[in-house]
């Protein structure tokens, strides 16, 4: 089928390369046109495990190509994906004007019968203002095309994308248009494993969908760090307790973790878009609003345990940070822990030396150079001179690294670790101080 993709970001990439993967004939459009001229050269400017050799493979074998012009988007098109980004507005709703961008260009240009497919993640009715949109631009122009506007949010995970898009959940498909269900079955029949994996809805229900999961998950992560806070103030272990906890299959042993709070273009955004939208409606979301305020006060944790380690005195001390990037395996900062961490060493006048293996360009990129940012190229660079390390996020190079070398390098010992990534004992045995998150004896 021919297919293109407006935006071509971690959602839009992911997905037109997995589509020409299968034999789809696409087009991605992008209004950077400096990230169009890199794809053309082969060069994926975001880390994202296995999407770069698919895209050169999909590229050179000319099933995926990669063009600022939206004309020749539209032109090629029978289903044209919107999957540009929709990022928080002032007071937290989902701002559209990028989607809604898109549908304008969409209604400026359509001269064949098109579905429009609305990838990105956006608040009820949105499918609604896109189908306005296209078509008060077709009336302009004086033209009738018809169109069809199709709900389809995206799951994918950052750091497992491509794996989430070829092998997915389920696919979630709303619209009341039984033609439109049928060309989005042909589209995705590689994909689906088995019938119930592709589900189709009302539109509504397929927005709302979206941010239902995004919020269930966030959910389970401000419980697990409310859990994690109380087991610090009782003596109790939260690893003990999660472990208690998910072998029960109503509970189930992903996203318990405790840490140093949600990151991520996703969920903090996505928590708020719903409960901006739930305020809206004169309903007041009070668990949303809830899971947010957890989260807020969970980033500053890590800097909290510090400034108790040391009496409030931070000033001149220089602090090892083990990961950057919101999570591992991707080198996204968007809204990551370690960026409120670094702003609150910074404000206390203490010093950073941080390496994390995928998002020290990006890091660089948003705070710049400055004299108390040191980006080193390996996790024991980083330790050199260092009075303590802090780790925040849970590469897996970090899992077992050598504790005695650290007890060399530090000159304080002492491991604050934000994602519970070792065993206090052990550490402890190694003569180096010991904070976890939850861990019964941080406070
Ligand atoms: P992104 O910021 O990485 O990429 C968006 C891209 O759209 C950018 O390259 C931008 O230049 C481009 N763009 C903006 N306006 C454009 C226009 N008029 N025409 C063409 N391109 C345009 O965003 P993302 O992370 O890929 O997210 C996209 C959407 O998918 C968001 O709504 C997000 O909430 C949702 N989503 C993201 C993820 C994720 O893990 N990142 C997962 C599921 C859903």
């Amino acid at each position: 089928m021919r297919i293109s993709i407006f935006g071509t970001g971690y959602v839009g990439l992911v997905t037109g390369t997995c589509l020409a993967e299968v034999g789809h004939d696409v087009i991605c459009v992008d209004i950077d046109q400096a990230k169009v001229d890199g794809l053309n050269r082969g060069e994926v400017s975001i880390f994202e495990p296995g999407l770069a050799p698919m895209v050169r493979a999909n590229h050179a074998a000319g099933r995926l190509r990669f063009t600022s012009d939206p004309m020749m988007a539209i032109e090629h098109g029978e289903v044209i994906f919107i999957a540009v980004g929709t990022p928080p507005d002032e007071d937290g709703s989902a701002d559209l004007q990028y989607v809604l961008a898109v549908a304008n260009t969409i209604g400026q240009h359509l001269q064949m019968p098109a579905l429009v497919v609305d990838k990105s993640t956006v608040p009820v009715g949105t499918a609604d203002k896109v189908r306005a949109t296209i078509a008060a631009a077709l009336a302009a122009r004086g033209v009738q095309v018809d169109f069809e506007v199709v709900s389809n949010p995206e799951f994918l995970k950052e750091g497992d994308a491509v794996n989430d898009f070829m092998r997915p959940d389920r696919i979630i498909i709303g619209t009341d248009d039984a033609e439109a269900v049928e060309t989005m079955r042909r589209l995705y029949a590689p994909f689906v494993r088995s019938r119930d994996r592709f589900v189709v809805m009302d539109v509504r229900s397929a927005e709302l969908t979206k941010y239902a999961a995004n919020a269930m998950l966030a959910t389970k992560i401000s419980f697990m760090n409310e859990i994690a806070n109380i087991a610090e103030r009782v003596g109790a272990d939260v690893e003990m307790v999660r472990q208690g906890i998910g072998s029960d299959p109503r509970i189930g042993w992903q996203f318990i973790y405790p840490g140093a709070g949600y990151g991520g273009s996703c969920f903090p955004k996505d928590v708020q878009a719903l409960a901006r939208t739930a305020h809206q409606h004169g309903f007041e979301p009070r668990l949303l609003d809830a899971v947010e305020a957890v989260n807020e006060r969970q980033k500053s944790h890590l800097f909290e345990l510090l400034q108790r380690h040391y009496n409030g005195a931070l000033a001149g001390k220089t602090f090892a940070l083990w990961g950057l990037a919101f999570k591992p395996n991707t080198d996204d900062m968007r809204a990551a822990p370690s960026r409120r961490l670094l702003e609150q060493l910074w404000a206390a006048g203490a010093k950073v030396q941080a390496f994390d293996p995928e998002a020290a360009s990006e890091t660089r990129r948003i705070f710049g150079e400055r004299e108390d940012l040191l980006l080193c190229d390996s996790e024991y660079a980083a330790l050199a001179g260092a009075d303590a390390l802090v780790v925040v996020t849970e590469w897996k190079q970090f899992r077992s690294p050598d504790f005695s070398r650290i007890r060399r390098e530090l000159a304080d010992a002492a491991i604050f670790d934000g994602r519970n990534l070792y065993q206090p004992d052990e550490v402890e045995a190694a003569g180096i101080a010991y904070y976890g998150i939850g861990r019964g004896r941080s406070i």
